[in-house]
């Protein structure tokens, strides 16, 4: 074959030589001392917590409940919430920090926190009643629930807006009908954060919290799928659901401005899991790069190589600063829906380009599950569909500034 190392024991001294984690992304020169912290105790959570089981997860399946426990010990489970239920009062940046590291380590187990604490925590911290945080947040931050948010259905993906699912009020209760799919931690979920039609107009769209056990409430699944498969994906199913009146959030026919705004809250974290898939791209390419020999030299010295290390290295770090940086000014109130919907359509094909790369770059040993570089990829797909498709980004994008140019 003319290689210095035979094939198999090749392999068998990778899975030795790679680290369970990258190195951890690095800190951006306008992070706080707090962001600094949190990084550092996220990288160290997710080398210990997500890495060392992810490919098990992966292969099984199934959810890091352990793992999940953890991150609610350790107070990241309401990273965006009021600190007077329990939360840490924190913004898009901080949370985006935590999906990068977790990110690095286990994609999906960091969708599962994402549909978690972004989906549900902050949806309740910002659109719910003072009794109903009381209620639910305290359980939802210290782990002892789990959360899901229900919007997409199986006829309504992209056009969210169009759900069919209907509320209608009788006297102490709402009775609720309809289907909704592709619900991360759905099956896991002890409460569901969700919408439904409230009454004739495209906007009469309400929100609902429905706790588990209710009449008429049940869930089915797992979807099994491509990649995210620690992640669980299931359905919520309501049929003559009977949701207490209490349970509302905010006014009847409110909630499509909520609803968008968290959308945006969505876009921006969940490219920090993009960036985190692309750091463990890089990293690993380099290792690989430097490890592996061809015709007697490491594949590094070759120029084909070199051209995709430095693309990866190059589009890695184009991520980090515009994701980073948007974010920051996001917190700032600075930037709004079309920044969110631009920082989505940009980092999830990077990462995905990226773990294709990868794939390229280490050969056969890229392909095979010996190695994570498929699961980046399977995983980092997921991203350019959940949250808005790359397609409903560009849409948003190009409304917004032809709209812009429009008034001047
Ligand atoms: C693993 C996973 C987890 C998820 N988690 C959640 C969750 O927790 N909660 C939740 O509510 N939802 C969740 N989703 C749903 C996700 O948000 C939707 O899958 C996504 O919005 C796309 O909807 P769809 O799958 O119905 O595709 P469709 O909307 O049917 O789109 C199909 C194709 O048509 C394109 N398309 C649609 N409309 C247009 C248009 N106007 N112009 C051009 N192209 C268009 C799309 O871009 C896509 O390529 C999850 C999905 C997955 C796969």
């Amino acid at each position: 074959m003319g290689n210095d190392v035979k094939m198999g024991s090749l392999a068998s001294s990778f899975i030795f030589a790679i680290p369970a984690l990258p190195n951890k992304g690095d800190q951006m020169w306008f992070f706080t001392d707090e962001e600094r912290e949190l990084k550092e105790v996220c990288h160290s959570f997710a080398q210990n917590e997500l890495a060392p089981s992810a490919a098990e997860h992966d292969e099984n399946e199934s959810f890091n409940l352990d793992a999940f426990k953890k991150m609610g010990e350790l107070g990241l489970l309401g990273i965006t919430a009021d600190p007077e239920y329990g939360g840490s009062g924190l913004g898009a940046c901080a949370s985006t920090i935590v999906m990068e590291e977790f990110g690095a380590a286990c994609a999906s187990s960091t969708l599962s926190y994402l549909a978690h604490t972004i989906l549900t925590v902050n949806n309740i911290n910002n659109n719910a009643s003072p009794e109903q945080k009381e209620r639910f947040l305290p359980k939802l931050i210290s782990g002892e629930w789990i959360g899901c948010m229900g919007m997409s259905e199986p006829e309504h993906g992209s056009d969210a807006l169009g759900i069919e699912t209907k509320a209608v009020k009788q006297g102490d209760y709402y009775l609720i009908n309809g289907t909704k799919m592709w619900i991360t931690n759905a099956e896991y979920s002890d409460i569901a954060y969700i919408y439904a039609r409230t009454g004739e107009k495209k906007k009469d769209i309400s929100t609902f919290i429905v706790e588990k056990g209710c009449e008429g409430f049940s869930t089915a699944g797992p979807i099994h799928k491509l990649g995210m498969r620690a992640s669980p994906t299931g359905e919520l199913i309501f049929d003559n659901a009977k949701i207490p009146v209490s349970n509302i959030v905010g006014n009847p026919g409110d909630s499509t401005y909520h609803m968008l705004k968290n959308l945006e809250m969505e876009r921006i974290t969940i490219s920090g899991i993009s960036l985190g898939i692309a750091n463990a791209c890089v990293d690993q390419s380099l290792r690989y790069a430097n490890e592996r020999k061809q015709f007697g030299r490491p594949i590094g010295d070759f120029q084909m190589i070199q051209r995709m290390i430095a693309e990866m290295v190059t589009e890695r770090d184009m991520m980090k600063h515009f994701l980073y940086s948007v974010t920051k000014e996001y917190d700032q109130g600075k930037k709004g829906p079309t920044v969110a919907a631009e920082i989505k359509l940009a980092l999830p094909k990077m990462a995905t380009k990226i773990a294709l790369d990868t794939i390229q770059l280490m050969g056969g040993y890229g392909y095979s599950r010996e190695f994570p570089a498929e699961r980046y990829l399977r995983d980092s797909k997921l991203n350019e569909i959940g949250a808005g498709t790359n397609e409903i980004m560009v849409l948003i994008i190009a409304k917004n500034m032809l709209k812009k140019y429009q008034n001047q």
